[in-house]
């Protein structure tokens, strides 16, 4: 739907992205598999946590049942393996008060002309990420870049 150029190269066919919320004890014990190699316990716990999704799915979109051709499961090991991440988060640190309680998790950093930017400097996902960009270009140009983007 976001693809204009989809329906002609694809009539008929659409795709769809389902993401929940999990926990990493559910994967360690996985850890330290290869991909595409971890086992038929990893597999069956993602066979049944697919069939979970696609329930809600199903229960807010009925008319999909019987209509799908083919499903994939990430999991945080998958965010591991591709993002080099350790415990498969790939949405910022938490959101904690602790988080936001700490200071040095800003644009400036102690080492001269350095600027970080990115989720981390303000808040997770990508409009979080817009926002770093949006805090890292206002420390470089010494002003205030959300007031240029009020008035663009
Ligand atoms: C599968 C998936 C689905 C997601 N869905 C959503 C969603 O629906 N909504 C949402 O808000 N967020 C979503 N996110 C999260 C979102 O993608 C991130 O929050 C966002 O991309 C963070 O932006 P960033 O610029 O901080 O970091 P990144 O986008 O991770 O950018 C960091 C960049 O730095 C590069 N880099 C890393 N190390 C080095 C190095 N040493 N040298 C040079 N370059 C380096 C990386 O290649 C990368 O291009 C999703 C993430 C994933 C993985």
């Amino acid at each position: 739907m976001k693809d204009p150029s989809w329906e002609s190269r694809y009539p008929g066919r659409t795709t769809i992205d389902i993401a929940g919320l999990t926990t990493w004890s559910l994967f360690e014990p996985y850890a330290d598999s290869a991909w595409m190699r971890r086992g038929a316990d990893y597999e069956r716990l993602k066979d049944r946590l697919t069939g979970e999704l696609l329930g809600q799915v199903f229960r807010f979109c009925p008319q999909l049942e019987g209509r799908i051709d083919h499903t994939e499961l990430a999991t945080p090991l998958s965010f591991n393996h591709f993002l080099g991440r350790e415990r498969g988060d790939f949405m910022s640190l938490a959101h904690t008060p602790q988080r936001f309680a700490l200071r040095d998790l800003g644009a400036h950093t102690h080492v001269p002309g350095l600027l970080l930017t990115g989720q981390d400097v303000a808040s997770a996902g990508v409009s979080g990420a817009i926002m770093g960009g949006v805090v890292a270009a206002s420390a470089a140009l010494e002003r205030d870049a959300l007031e240029d983007l009020a008035t663009a």
